[in-house]
């Protein structure tokens, strides 16, 4: 539930209404804001009986909400949060953010000359996966810590900040000691043990969505992130599985204009993933960023025939300088 104070309400309405909400047994959480100051409910299982709430002082309305999400929610939160990583700042008002990298980070030369490409190109950050969550086993899985200190190295050089996969909990210190973003993937969007770990640290995260989960799924998995007190998550569509062969996957585009209503968070798109194909890879970027995407992801490597890992849907440096030029015209028409 939600609990609308009026604009003139006073401290003391508020505690009253702090207090009263505490002695049903819930949490209360105060959402300050420009627009209207509001108290957030949570810890309800059900419906929650608001008729002593509702005639408090200085309270406007109480709104109901029964979505699994709240936190992730505009109703409960209606300022856009902005993630800041290192100065590269993602969300609404902020231009859109470009991160460009290999999907494996194989060796050390292999991650400086991919980092070198992307900050050339025009790039703000850099990815690359040391955990890898591979469809089979005899796939590489990838360099683990090592790679994580090539990851970190390439970063620095080029003065971009980092996002890496993480996999287990187990993995979790290292991959925070050494990268500037976590990456949660499709395949651990509900891994919920997970989810609630990376929710008690601050390190920023990046959330992919399920490869069969639904918009309403995808928020819940924020929630839990947030539940925990880590305000700092960064949405990422990277296609969802459906009967279509032609792609990888399918590029669910509407989803970023809703996620833009539904949530505060912010919301970026992988092209890269979500078509396999390095052909499409433009021209979905440049989509994603028509829609409102608060920035793209997207696979960059400096020999693509040789990558160990989704070659097929990289781009070589080249091809990210070229693209990049269109992205900065694109931007600059888009008032950026
Ligand atoms: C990745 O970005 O490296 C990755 C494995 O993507 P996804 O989890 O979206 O499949
Ligand atoms: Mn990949």
């Amino acid at each position: 539930m939600l609990i609308v104070m009026h604009h003139h309400a006073t401290q003391d309405q508020m505690d009253q209404v702090l207090a009263a909400v505490k002695a049903m047994g819930l949490t209360a959480e105060p959402i300050p804001g420009s627009l209207r100051t509001a108290i957030g409910v949570l810890g309800n299982q059900g419906y929650v009986d608001d008729s002593t709430i509702r005639t408090l002082p200085g309270v406007r309305e109480t709104i109901h909400v029964s979505k699994p999400y709240k936190m992730a929610s505009r109703d409960f939160h209606p300022e856009p949060t902005v993630v800041d990583i290192s100065g590269v700042k993602f969300g609404d008002g902020q231009k859109p953010v470009i991160i460009a990298g290999p999907c494996s980070i194989e060796t050390e030369e292999q991650m400086l000359a991919a980092a070198a490409e992307v900050k050339a190109g025009g790039g703000q950050m850099l990815r690359g996966g040391a955990f890898k969550p591979r469809t089979g086993p005899h796939s590489f899985q990838g360099l683990g810590i090592e790679g994580l200190k090539y990851l970190q190295q390439a970063g620095k050089a080029h003065d971009l900040p980092v996002v890496t996969e993480v996999m287990r909990i187990e993995q979790l210190d290292a991959v925070c000691r050494y990268a500037d973003m976590l990456q949660i993937g499709a395949r651990n969007m509900q891994n919920f043990d997970l989810l609630k770990e990376v929710g008690k640290i601050q390190h920023p995260v990046l959330l992919k969505r399920g490869m069969s989960a639904t918009i309403e799924e995808f928020l819940a998995a924020a929630e839990y992130i947030l539940a925990e007190g880590n305000r700092n998550v960064v949405l990422c569509e990277r296609g969802i599985r459906t009967f279509e062969k032609a792609t990888r996957n399918t590029l669910d585009l509407s989803v970023v204009p809703l996620i833009r209503e539904m949530s505060h968070l912010p919301i970026i798109v992988d092209p890269s993933h979500a078509t396999g194909k390095r052909m499409l890879v433009p021209v979905m970027t440049k989509s994603a960023l028509v829609a409102g995407a608060h920035g793209v992801m997207m696979e960059v490597h400096p020999n693509p025939a040789k990558a160990l890992c989704d070659g097929a849907q990289s781009l070589s440096g080249n091809d990210f300088a070229e693209l990049m030029k269109e992205i900065n015209h694109l931007l600059e028409f888009l008032g950026y």
